[in-house]
């Protein structure tokens, strides 16, 4: 049946960059509800995927699926209208406008129903208390520590009402006392039933969180399964210290 078709699905997907392999041959399936950590050294060709599947970046090789749609190389607003949100690993609020009218903007311009600025702001509201970001709705985005700033920018995800939403890098940057709450606010937004692409350079915190880790290693799969699994296969450790 229709539940039994992965939210997304890659086959063989590749990107060049000139002479550059970026990436090459991902093979992806992710059912609903499933939460898949992507992690890798740096320039393994994290941050390329994700830009494949929001359609900020357009594949050389290899197809693109959600929900059973194949949605190779349109643009990222078809995508985001397909379900499909993202964070940017460089957050990127509107300055000049506060920390609520920036989610209700990613509101009104989302594939979501909301189409009027009450309902926006109520639902800015909504997702802003959800994310912990509940007092300080009336702030600039300048005015943010890093870590609310990556809870700005996941709110404004959370304001399109995805089905599938990819996280790129949102650990990044955050002070130890803060990744716990980070860690928690994931595994909410997981209960909820969304489906989740999470991609990350520190590897530990992610395994709590995921289903299943893919490795990514110079643009290619090294290996995916069951985070235990993964974190003790020698040819990861190699890879990371390698680098
Ligand atoms: P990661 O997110 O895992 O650190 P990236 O996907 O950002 O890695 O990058 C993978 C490789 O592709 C790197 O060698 C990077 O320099 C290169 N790359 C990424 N984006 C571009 C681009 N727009 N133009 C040229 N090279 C790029
Ligand atoms: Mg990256």
């Amino acid at each position: 049946g229709a539940e039994d078709v992965p939210v997304l699905r890659t086959r063989g997907l590749g990107r060049r960059f000139g002479g550059l392999v970026a990436l090459s041959g991902v093979d992806l399936a992710l059912p609903a509800g499933r939460t898949l950590g992507v992690i890798g050294p740096n320039g393994a060709g994290k941050s390329t995927l994700v830009n494949l599947i929001s359609g900020h970046l357009k594949p050389t090789t290899g197809s693109v699926e959600i929900g059973g749609t194949d949605l190779t190389g349109v643009r990222p607003w078809r995508i985001a209208h397909a379900g499909v949100a993202r964070t940017f690993q460089i957050v990127k609020p509107f300055r000049g406008l506060t920390v609520a009218d920036n989610v209700a903007v990613a509101a009104m311009f989302g594939p979501s129903s909301v189409r009027s600025p009450a309902h926006a702001r109520r639902e800015a509201a909504e997702v802003l208390e959800r994310v912990g970001l509940g007092g300080k709705d009336g702030l600039s985005p300048a005015e943010l520590s890093v870590a609310d700033a990556r809870r700005l920018e996941l709110a404004k995800a959370l304001a399109l009402r995805p089905r599938l939403l990819l996280l790129d890098e949102v650990l990044a940057g955050l002070r130890p006392a803060e990744i716990d709450p980070a860690l928690r606010l994931i595994d909410e937004l997981k209960n909820a039933g969304l489906t989740l692409l999470i991609i990350e350079h520190v590897v530990r915190a992610i395994a709590a969180v995921s289903d299943e880790i893919l490795v990514l290693h110079h643009g290619k799969v090294l290996t995916q399964g069951p985070p235990d699994q993964v974190l003790s296969d020698e040819r990861v450790i190699e890879a990371y210290l390698g680098h």
